[in-house]
């Protein structure tokens, strides 16, 4: 049985304490909208990340200090790779510094993909990215929920044939709306 997280509310949130903290940082990636925010509140059971239908709702990391049983770690919420109508190449760009920087701060990563788009070209550079910096990599492929079994079976096999390059890499199919495999993704990233 999963060890519910717990929020340490004695770490300062705001300042460098944080960032700077040794505890092992956990960030989350992903494109926008792929339900980042949406799993960090499924793991702390709160509303604490606003979430959105809304692509680039969240500009900046978040992070939050978390206790798990007796492990202590920094969970972080990141903005992921805007992708809009009118896209401003400095939002863009930024947006992707935030989100190597938070690939470069911690130990683990757990990146999401939307089941629904598959993997996309960002999805595969990202973990491109993850790899070549030694970062532990756990994937989510959310969104599971709502999805037609012979599409499922089409996703499983373009994850199967696109990321042969991340064998190494656990892949589990989850729902962070509804919360089916989301002990599975997050006792693969913290094993
Ligand atoms: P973020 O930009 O990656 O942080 O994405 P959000 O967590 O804000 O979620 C974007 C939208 O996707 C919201 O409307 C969520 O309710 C929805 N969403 C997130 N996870 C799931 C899921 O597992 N299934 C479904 N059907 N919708 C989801
Ligand atoms: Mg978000």
């Amino acid at each position: 049985v999963l060890a519910p997280f717990e929020v340490n509310e004695e770490l300062d949130e705001s300042g460098d304490d944080i960032r700077g903290s040794e505890k092992p940082h956990l960030a989350v990636v992903g494109r926008p909208n792929v339900g980042k925010s949406t799993l960090i509140n499924r793991l702390l059971g709160a509303d604490r990340m606003v979430t959105s239908s809304q692509p680039g709702t969240t500009r900046d990391s978040v992070l939050v200090p978390c206790e798990r049983g007796d492990r202590k770690f920094v969970l972080v919420d990141t903005a992921g790779i805007r992708r809009r109508a009118r896209v401003n190449d400095t939002i863009e760009k930024f947006s992707i510094v935030q989100s190597l920087k938070a690939i470069e701060n911690s130990g683990v990563v757990i990146l999401l993909i939307d089941a629904r788009e598959g993997l996309t070209e960002q999805d595969l550079s990202l973990i491109g990215l993850i790899i070549e910096r030694g970062r532990a990599l756990t994937i989510g492929v959310n969104k599971w929920d709502g999805i037609a079994t012979s599409h499922r079976r089409q996703v499983e096999a373009e994850v199967d044939r696109k990321l042969v390059f991340a064998g190494f890499a656990r892949v589990n199919y989850i729902s962070a709306l509804h919360g089916s495999g989301i002990d599975s993704v997050i006792n693969a990233a913290l094993t």
